[in-house]
């Protein structure tokens, strides 16, 4: 019954669902949004303890179902389609946003709360552990890049849960994890799409010095501050992009 094409991996290991609704610990009232809650394994357990739940379903079928539940405000749309300043602002609260995502979309889903996270207490995902790994790097490893920075300098973020592929039905053929994000109570002011655009430029040629690849684009805007260019993307810290991107402004 699953539709590839919607990422539907359905959570089925009883023992996982209780770990992953443990990590989120809901409270009663917690404004609470699901994204992708399909067949409502995590779904049943998170209402039971918040009382009332939103949830984001894009498949036609499963938001029907979904529907005939009383304590599930069902928005049947694409998530990112979805404002969440607008739910926040019903909720009158910062919400707690959590789903096991659609792995093929799950960087945009990140991006797509980036611009929302004003409104947003914490957020608890399950993914590729590929891509946990990326988010969470640090400097001078293989997985850190342009997804590790551009989260990083927003959120603290711990990957709480290994998940293997036999928790779901059918299995992904990937290893899952879980991560919580908490946006930083005091973040740093940065431009946010010069930021990405530094980020991405460092990163392009990822075996190069970034003389050839940011020292073109710095000296193209003039940049007349100083800048270790001898070194890879990979080797400089979330601090050092962001004093780089401010200095631009
Ligand atoms: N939460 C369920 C579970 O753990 O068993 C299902 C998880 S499944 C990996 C992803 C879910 O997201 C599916 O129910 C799928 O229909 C839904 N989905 C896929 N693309 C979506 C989109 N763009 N917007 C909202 N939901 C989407």
């Amino acid at each position: 019954i699953a539709r590839k094409r919607f990422g539907q991996h359905f959570l089925s290991d009883t023992g996982i669902i209780d770990a992953i609704v443990r990590a989120i610990a809901p409270q009663p009232g917690d404004p609470m949004v699901e994204i992708g809650p399909g067949l409502a394994a995590l779904t049943q357990p998170l209402v039971e303890r918040v009382g009332r739940l939103t949830v984001i379903e894009l498949d036609r079928d499963l938001a029907e179902r979904l529907r005939s539940h009383p304590q599930l405000a069902v928005v049947e749309s694409d998530v990112l389609k979805v404002d969440f300043a607008a739910l926040a602002a019903a909720a009158g609260r910062k919400l707690r946003v959590v789903g096991n995502l659609p792995y093929n979309i799950s960087t945009p889903i990140l991006f797509h709360l980036l611009e929302h996270v004003a409104h947003v207490r914490d957020q608890h995902f399950m993914l590729q552990k590929e891509v946990i790994d990326r988010m969470v790097a640090a400097p001078a490893t293989a997985a850190y890049g342009r997804l590790s920075v551009m989260l990083q300098w927003r959120y603290a973020m711990e990957d709480v849960l290994f998940v293997p592929p036999e928790s779901f039905d059918p299995p992904p053929k990937v290893d899952s994890a879980v991560v919580r994000m908490e946006p930083l109570a005091q973040p740093p002011d940065v431009d946010v799409a010069l930021l990405s655009e530094l980020v991405q430029v460092a990163f392009s040629q990822r075996r190069k010095l970034l003389r050839h690849s940011l020292g073109r684009w710095l000296e193209a805007r003039q940049f007349g501050g100083s800048f270790d260019l001898q070194r890879r993307g990979e080797e400089v810290p979330v601090p050092e992009y962001l004093a780089l991107a401010q200095a631009l402004q």
